[in-house]
């Protein structure tokens, strides 16, 4: 018989998580129903302040064999939750889904389906629309999925989720990347392997609102693009080079118009706003650059990438 861990990160979601466990489990009880596979679900509750912990707990007394979770010592963000997840999930297909019902459970059948019959290894989800999200937030959304495309070379899917099924061979895969600043839209296609790609309408939030501040998307952002890309290094150097080609005739020019007409004191003006652009653009090179340094400081110290202050482990049947 096969067996199907769907990992589900929760920060502070204590309204969610009932209401989706009664959506889920009907969906897991067709998928054993008609195709015999045993699911269990492995809630990560990721720091959370709220009774999110309580909440998980005790749907896992009342359906242990449902229902297992992990509680991570504080907030570590929802990839080090997945990464806690994947780090413990011993089943043959392995999930990943939101607590809020944003990513609609009827989709797990098909996403079987497209590994079991169609040969895939990895079927995930895709919204066809950002319909009632903040206009702001949708640009920004776009115009780095164009962005981290152009720069990292990858098929990272727009509007693509982390809601999607794969298979044991492709978990292992993204285990064998050992990196701390983990990117999973980033990862997934990085792997390779065949994925299928289910389209939906978006759907808005059941309750409690979205976890993702606008600053904490940028910084998401950011890492992914540094995560998956040398070109922003790439395109400095090229910048430095230019620039100093570009100086080079102009000191040449200041110099042959110094020795025809000898005016020494024209052209200050000129050169203090020189000197300010230029260093101006010195220090934001820097900042790139110092962010990279940043990263590579991050992975140097190998620091665990979460830490699990209880777990119910050892009552997981799967
Ligand atoms: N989440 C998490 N840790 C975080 C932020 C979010 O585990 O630091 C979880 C959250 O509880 C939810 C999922 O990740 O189950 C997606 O978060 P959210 O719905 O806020 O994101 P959005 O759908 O707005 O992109
Ligand atoms: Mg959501």
């Amino acid at each position: 018989m096969e067996s199907l861990t769907i990992i589900v990160p929760c920060f502070n979601e204590e309204q969610n998580i009932e209401n989706y466990y009664t959506n889920i489990i009907k969906v897991l009880d067709n998928l054993f129903a008609h195709y015999q596979v045993i699911s269990n679900i492995l809630f990560i509750d990721d720091g959370s302040t709220d009774n999110t912990s309580e909440v998980v707990k005790k749907l896992a007394l009342d359906f242990p064999e449902k229902v297992s979770y992990i509680i991570l010592s504080r907030n570590f963000g929802k990839e080090a939750a997945l990464y806690a997840g994947f780090c413990h999930s011993k089943a043959d297909y392995i999930s990943i889904m939101d607590v809020d019902l944003q990513d609609p459970p009827e989709l797990l059948i098909d996403m079987y389906l497209g590994i079991k019959n169609e040969g895939f290894d990895c079927v995930a989800a895709r919204r066809k629309n950002r319909a009632g999200e903040p206009l702001i937030r949708s640009i920004f959304a776009k115009v780095f999925y164009y962005l981290i495309r152009r720069l990292s070379g990858l098929q990272i899917v727009d509007g693509a989720r982390d809601y999607r099924m794969i298979t044991r061979q492709m978990l292992d895969a993204i285990l064998s990347l050992k990196e701390s600043n983990r990117f999973s839209k980033g990862l997934f296609p990085w792997i390779g392997f065949k994925t299928k790609w289910l389209e939906y309408e978006n759907m808005e939030r059941t309750l409690g609102s979205t976890k993702w501040s606008f600053s904490k998307l940028v910084f998401y952002a950011l890492d992914g693009i540094v995560a998956f890309s040398s070109v922003p290094l790439i395109a400095v150097s090229i910048f430095g080079i230019i620039s100093m080609l570009l100086s080079l005739l102009l000191m040449a020019f200041v110099i042959i118009r110094k020795i025809i007409y000898d005016d020494p004191v024209a052209g200050w003006p000129s050169l203090v706003c020189l000197i300010l652009f230029t260093s101006s653009i010195q220090y934001f090179f820097i900042g790139i650059i110092g962010f990279y340094i940043g990263k590579i400081y991050n992975e140097s110290k190998h620091r665990p990438q979460f830490i699990i202050k209880d777990n119910s482990l050892t009552l997981q049947k799967v």
